[in-house]
């Protein structure tokens, strides 16, 4: 048992998780099909995707509770997975943190902790469990038993009990699902503080764009199976790879266009280009509602349809003269009413086109 796991280790070489063309199927679905993926030592890594994407199988194939159908899964050089051989879930230096937490309901908060510690003497066991209760700010509960525990607190303890054995992995099956909106968000950032602080390597599974977002060093957006895209959260939202990718992150509007001679050519305007792709004309534009500026104007070409007041910010939705409609997120300080007139400036250097 190494007694300083939680000191941080950040290493940004890609390579401590490597999968390389891992499948899985179940029957006839392509739950994983072809993904390769490198993770950095100390990195915090977010699988995203809707509902059967594959995510969770992902998880569960690096865990070693699902077995390959093929490819190789190595952990800090070692291979723990390739068709055929699996390296079980117990030996290979990796937790999981489940949605439900999966207290047991009849053992103390130092007594679940202190779960996974066996073969420890008893005075290195207290001393890690104290750690542990220290890390999340439990130090006072070890007594305590799971129900007299708020939500976010059963969360801490399921992260505590799950960093005591010094996992070189920590795999995170949407922790936050089960919390409401204003505890989520404050559990999210504790999370990640004591996740940085233990020095773990996270990989967190989740269908929440926010979360995946506001969390991540990296961000791997899934799709049927297949890896889409992998990049930094801001890559992910201001340069999608795809389609997929811009839709299921963020929100977006897309306009046809035409790509001729460095210009694109487009309803809402016609800008020049640098990025050329090659034999193609016909181009899908992607604008963001944050890259659309709103001017009142009684001459101005678009008019306000509908407006969504969301507290700090309100989306218009705007209707130009040629029926083309788009979005526009803007502060709420100065709503602006529906039937209001208004020029509509987009931040062309943020549009982004996909070949239709
Ligand atoms: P969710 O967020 O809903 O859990 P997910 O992205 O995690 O979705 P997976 O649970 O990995 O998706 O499922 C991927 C695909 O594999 C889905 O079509 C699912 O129905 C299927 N699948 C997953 N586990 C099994 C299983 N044990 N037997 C049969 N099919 C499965």
């Amino acid at each position: 048992m190494n007694m300083h796991c939680l000191l941080p280790i950040r290493d940004l070489h890609p390579g401590y998780v490597t999968l390389s063309g891992i499948q899985k199927k179940f029957g006839a679905i392509d739950a994983v099909h072809n993904v390769d993926l490198n993770i950095a030592r100390g990195e915090f890594f977010s699988l995203l995707g809707p509902s059967g994407c594959g995510k969770t199988t992902t998880l569960r194939l690096l865990a070693g509770l699902e077995d390959l159908d093929g490819g190789e899964i190595k952990i800090d050089g070692q291979t723990v997975a390739l068709a055929g051989k699996n390296v079980p879930p117990e030996k290979r230096g990796v937790g999981i943190v489940f949605q439900d937490y999966a207290l047991f309901p009849h053992l103390s908060v130092f007594a679940n902790v202190a779960f996974g510690l066996y073969g420890m003497g008893k005075a290195d066991i207290k001393l890690r469990v104290e750690q542990m209760l220290d890390l999340v700010g439990l130090q006072s509960s070890a007594q305590k038993y799971p129900h007299e525990l708020s939500g976010g607190q059963r969360q801490r303890v399921a992260l505590a009990r799950t960093l005591a054995p010094c996992p070189s992995v920590v795999l995170l099956d949407e922790p936050f699902s089960n919390l409401d909106a204003e505890l989520r968000d404050a559990l999210r950032q504790e999370t990640k503080e004591i996740l940085r602080a233990s020095g773990s390597t996270v990989i967190l599974v989740t269908h929440d764009q926010e979360e995946a977002l506001s969390l991540s060093d990296r961000v791997g957006v899934m799709n049927a199976g297949r890896l889409e895209q992998v990049g930094t959260p801001y890559d992910i939202y201001h340069q999608p790879a795809t389609r997929f990718v811009a839709n299921f992150v963020g929100k977006a509007d897309f306009f046809p266009a035409v790509l001729q001679e460095g210009l694109v050519v487009a309803a809402i305007g016609s800008f020049a280009v640098e990025q050329q792709l090659a034999g193609v004309r016909e181009i899908d534009l992607m604008v963001r509602p944050d890259d659309v500026v709103l001017a009142p104007e009684n001459e101005g070409t678009g008019t306000i349809v509908a407006v969504k007041f969301l507290g700090g910010d309100a989306i218009y939705q705007v209707m130009l003269s040629d029926q083309t409609t788009l979005h526009s997120q803007r502060m709420s300080a100065n709503l602006l009413p529906v039937g209001t007139q208004v020029e509509v400036k987009i931040n062309l250097p943020h549009v982004v086109y996909f070949p239709r």
